[in-house]
C-alpha cells in the first residue's frame, strides 16, 4: 500500500496533509558534537535508529536558547562579543563550552559561566534568564576544511543542570568579504542571488507557511522544486526535518497528493525542509533525499527502519542510512555496525538505489544490497547475525512488490530549483548572509566534499546537489528576480 500523505512524525507543524522525515543523526552537527559532549565521534546519535543503535542515555535539551551571531569573520574570533542567553530556572549557573578544535588550534577546552545578576551583560538580575556577554578568545585558524575551504565550525555546547544543547557557530573565511551584494525588497526582506533574508521576530518554527506565503508573494512565479528554510533560533528538538509537499511519482512508496497551495505555490513545489536552526546547512542534501525515499516500509519487503525513513540494517551506503551496516565479518556471518561511510552519510553521495528512487538511475544500474528485512531478527548494534539473517535484495524484489519508479529514469525532470531562505529576529550580518548565500551557492554547484580532517575534529563537507548524483541532475539555488 502507498503510504498516505497525511502520515506524519511527532514533530507537528501548523500545516494540513504533510509528510515528513526527521533526521537525527546529522542534526546535531555530526561528529563534532559528538566529541564535544564526550562521544566517541562514530556514536551512532540519532534519534531515528534508537530503536536498533544503543545511543547514550538522551540528555534532554535546553528549551530557549539564544546566540546573537551564528558565523563570524575567521579572523574576529578574538575580538568580537558574542552574546548568549539561556532560560533556565535552577539556580546553579549555565555554562558555554568549546574547544579550539580548528587547524592549528590550541586543542584547549573553554568553559565560561553564565549570569543572572544583571552583570556580563544580562538585563534583568534574578528574573531566569541567564547570559554571558563574551569573546570566543580564540586565533584564526590556519584553514578552514567545509564548503570548499571556506568555512569551519565551533560547536558551542550550553549546558544547565543536567540538560545541554550544541549550537554551530560557522567560521567564514575573510577572502568572501564583499562576494556578496545585497537588494532591499521591502522592509523586512533582503535578497542575495541566492538567499532570501526575511527578518521576523514572531516566526516561532512552527507555521511555515508564513514563511512560504511570504516568499511566494516576492517571487509569484512558482518557480521552486524545493525550499530550504533556516531559522536562527531552535525550535523543538532542533532537528532538521523534510516536509513532503506534493507526490505523483510511482513506485517509491508514496501515494500521490498536493498540499503545494497551502504553501502558496501554484502546484509546482514539491518539498519543504525546514533545517531548524542548523545554520551551516550540512543536512541540505540529505534532506534532498527524502523528497524520493526511503519509503519502502512494505511489510513484504520492508528495506527502512522502523521510525525516519531511512534504510535498515544493511550493506547500504548513501545519503539516507543513517543507520546499522552489514559488515561481513569474514565467518559467514555479518556484524551489525558503522563502517564502509554509513556512518558519514553527510559526505556520501546517493546511492544507486536511491538515484533509481529519485529518477536518476535505470533499475539495471541498482546495485543489489543485503539487507535485513524480517522483524524477529534482533539486529542491534554489535549484534553478529548469520547470513539466514539477511538477504540480497535486487531492484526485481522491489520492482515486485513497489511497482515500477514511473517515470522512469529516461524521462524524469534532472534540472531542480530550490530558494534557501534564513528567517532572523534581527537583520543579518554580512558574515552572516555571506555565510548562507555561500551554503545555497555550494549545494547549487558542483564540489564533492568528501571527510575533512586537520583539526581536533573530524568533519562531514556535503557534496553539492549535482555531484551527490554523480552529476545526473542539477539544482538552480541562485534566485530569479523578485516581483
Ligand atoms: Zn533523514
Amino acid at each position: 500500500m502507498p503510504r498516505p500523505a497525511w502520515l506524519c512524525s511527532r514533530f507537528s507543524l501548523v500545516l494540513v496533509a504533510l509528510l515528513m522525515a526527521a533526521c537525527g543523526g546529522g542534526g546535531g552537527g555530526g561528529s563534532s558534537s559528538a566529541v564535544v559532549t564526550g562521544s566517541a565521534a562514530s556514536a551512532p546519535g540519532s534519534d531515528d535508529n534508537s530503536a536498533l543503535v544503543p545511543v547514550p542515555a538522551l540528555i534532554p535539551d535546553v528549551a530557549e536558547i539564544e546566540v546573537s551571531r551564528y558565523a563570524l569573520w575567521s579572523d574576529e574570533l578574538a575580538s568580537t562579543p558574542l552574546i548568549v542567553k539561556v532560560r533556565e530556572s535552577g539556580s546553579t549557573a549555565p555554562e558555554v563550552a568549546y574547544f579550539d578544535g580548528f587547524i592549528g588550534g590550541s586543542g584547549a577546552r573553554l568553559n565560561h559561566a553564565l549570569f543572572d545578576d544583571g552583570s556580563h551583560g544580562d538585563e534583568v538580575a534574578g528574573d531566569g534568564i541567564w547570559t554571558l556577554s563574551f569573546t570566543l578568545d580564540l586565533a584564526e585558524p590556519s584553514a578552514l576544511r567545509l564548503y570548499d575551504g571556506m568555512v569551519d565550525i565551533l560547536p558551542l555546547t550550553i549546558r544547565t543542570s543536567g540538560r545541554e544543547r550544541t549550537v554551530e557557530m560557522a567560521v567564514v573565511s575573510r577572502a568572501l568579504q564583499g562576494t556578496v551584494n545585497t537588494e532591499p525588497l521591502n522592509a523586512s526582506v533582503i535578497v542575495t542571488d541566492a538567499l532570501v533574508s526575511m527578518v521576523d521576530a514572531t516566526f516561532d518554527g512552527q507555521t511555515l507557511s508564513d514563511v512560504t506565503e511570504n516568499l511566494y508573494s516576492l517571487y509569484p512565479d512558482d518557480s521552486f522544486d524545493f525550499l530550504v528554510i533556516f531559522h536562527t533560533r531552535p525550535t523543538g528538538d532542533g532537528v532538521p526535518r523534510s516536509l513532503g509537499v506534493r507526490n505523483a511519482i510511482g513506485g517509491i512508496n508514496l501515494g500521490d497528493y498536493d498540499t503545494s497551495a497551502a504553501y502558496g505555490s501554484a502546484g509546482r513545489l514539491q518539498q519543504v525542509i525546514f533545517q531548524n536552526a542548523n545554520l551551516t546547512g550540512r543536512e541540505v542534501i540529505h534532506e534532498l533525499g527524502h523528497r524520493w525515499g526511503a519509503f519502502l516500509d512494505d511489510p513484504a519487503l520492508n528495506l527502512s527502519i522502523p521510525t525516519g525513513f531511512h534504510w535498515g540494517v544493511s550493506t547500504h551506503v548513501g545519503q539516507l542510512g543513517n543507520g546499522p551496516f552489514l559488515l561481513a565479518d569474514g565467518n559467514g556471518g555479518y556484524l551489525v555496525t558503522n563502517a564502509n561511510g554509513s556512518e558519514d552519510f553527510i559526505s556520501n553521495a546517493y546511492s544507486s538505489l536511491e538515484l533509481y528512487l529519485m529518477g536518476l538511475a535505470s533499475p539495471a544500474e541498482v546495485a543489489p544490497l543485503r539487507f535485513v528485512t524480517d522483524p524477529s531478527v534482533d539486529a542491534r548494534f554489535g549484534t553478529t547475525l548469520p547470513e539466514s539473517s539477511t538477504r540480497v535484495v535486487g531492484i526485481a524484489d522491489i520492482v515486485a512488490v513497489y511497482g515500477e519508479r514511473l517515470p522512469a529514469s529516461t524521462t524524469s525532470p534532472k534540472a531542480f530549483s530550490a530558494a534557501f531562505v534564513v528567517v532572523s529576529d534581527a537583520p543579518l550580518s554580512e558574515a552572516e548572509y555571506t555565510l548562507s548565500t555561500h551554503i545555497a551557492r555550494y549545494v547549487g554547484g558542483a564540489s564533492d566534499g568528501g571527510v575533512r580532517n586537520g583539526g581536533l575534529f573530524e568533519l562531514m563537507d556535503p557534496p553539492s546537489f549535482a555531484a551527490a548524483t554523480g552529476f545526473r541532475a542539477s539544482l538552480e539555488t541562485r534566485l530569479p528576480p523578485a516581483g
